[in-house]
């Protein structure tokens, strides 16, 4: 194992001694039966986390089973989990109280295990209040529920602007508050993480949790977004049937 703390140094060996070219500019080395001695294929946070991976088996710290099933386990987290739990909120009285009480429980209570979260707090957009979520330090999120946080969650520009120019941060990413409502931005932390309760849109009454299920976007739980409406959900549904 190589190790250097240099990302130049795999920067510049990266495709590097590779001796013959095609006229089109495309790298073929899988293509042809050619052998190459390259040596460098990983860029630089790949050698890291080789390295780290190496290390921690050697140590006979971790296994590279127990490895495997903590990467399933991570893809295995969506944003569909959130959707039920909303969905299921929407639905039945009884729970959005027991979740707004005490959102762990209340996903328990649907097999939702959320304990590598200390403190889960579910909170809801009404009529005249709307909350978004933001991690200012880095990228805290409710992962058991929503997922890993998209890139734009961890930027800079969005964990300032959220703040600073709370509408102004939703107008970027597409979404325009309604007029007059008050908006109130939550810092997710280490220690507390947020899910929003949408609104739950007009045109819905009577619908089944099922049916509901299907409104409810990442960005709604995020609170940088509505969930869809009925309309706006056959729009989506009709553009993938085409
Ligand atoms: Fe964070």
């Amino acid at each position: 194992m190589v190790t250097t703390n240099d990302p130049n140094y795999y920067q510049s060996h990266k495709g590097g001694g590779n001796g013959h070219s095609h006229d089109n500019g495309h790298d073929h080395s899988h293509e042809d039966d050619t052998v190459e001695r390259v040596e460098h294929d990983l860029d630089y946070f790949q050698v890291r986390v080789m390295a780290l991976i190496t290390i921690l088996k050697e140590k006979g710290i971790l296994t590279t089973d127990e490895m495997r099933r903590a990467v399933e386990d991570i893809y295995a987290q969506t944003p569909a989990i959130g959707s039920r739990v909303v969905a299921k909120a929407w639905s039945d009285p009884a729970f959005r109280e027991r979740l707004l009480e005490n959102a762990a429980a209340a996903c328990d209570e649907l097999g939702i295990d959320t304990s590598s979260v200390n403190h889960l707090v579910a909170l809801e957009n009404t009529d005249e209040v709307h909350y978004m979520v933001v991690c200012t330090l880095c990228s805290c999120y409710p992962r058991p529920l929503l997922g890993s946080p998209p890139t734009w969650y961890k930027s800079f520009p969005y964990r300032s602007k959220a703040v600073a120019d709370p509408r102004g941060a939703l107008h970027d990413l597409g979404y325009e508050a309604p007029e007059g409502i008050e908006l109130r931005v939550v810092d997710s932390t280490a220690d507390c993480r947020y899910l929003i309760i949408p609104r739950r849109p007009k045109g819905t009454e009577g619908w089944s949790e099922e049916k509901l299920y299907n409104l409810i976007t990442r960005d709604s739980m995020i609170g940088v977004g509505d969930a869809l409406t009925p309309d706006e959900f056959e729009a989506n549904r009709a553009a993938l049937v085409e």
